[in-house]
């Protein structure tokens, strides 16, 4: 298994999830203190580029953007594979719903997705993520 592009990691104490945990899902020392443990996904800019294809399914346009794309991929699944899959959800969900998943406008976001679609100004994604997530803890403790 190769290394995913983007690990889960805890924003309060900075544990890292094991890429092999299929369910990292819960700090596991969240409830010893008083931090607030959530897990983030952080992703690698290494390699890593935003979709601009037209995909209408947003779970198959921005999977390159996804954690789970990443562990899957890693592992070995060929991205027509991982697609096969995404489409087969969205042929179970459209079944029972009348519709698969589909990106919405909204007239508020209009704005926002033209910023988005625009090139990046010089200097924008050259970041690289940290070694290790940064570990915050309440004020005061
Ligand atoms: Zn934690």
């Amino acid at each position: 298994m190769t290394v995913p592009a983007s690990t889960i990691c805890c924003s309060g104490c900075g544990y890292t999830a094991d890429p092999a945990d299929p369910y990292p899902f819960r700090c596991p020392r969240a409830g010893i203190d008083d931090t607030d443990h959530v897990l983030t996904r952080m992703l690698s800019l290494d390699g890593a580029t935003f979709p601009h294809d037209r995909e209408a399914n947003p779970f198959l346009r921005y999977r390159s953007l996804m954690h789970s794309y990443h562990v899957a991929t890693a592992r070995g699944l060929p991205d027509a594979a991982y697609r096969d899959l995404v489409a087969s959800l969205d042929a179970l969900v459209a079944a029972v719903d009348g519709h698969g998943f589909r990106a919405t406008r909204s007239p508020a976001a209009g704005n926002s997705a033209r910023r988005w679609a625009s090139p990046r100004p010089a200097g924008c994604g050259s970041r690289t993520r940290p070694a290790t997530c940064p570990a915050r803890t309440r004020a005061g403790t």
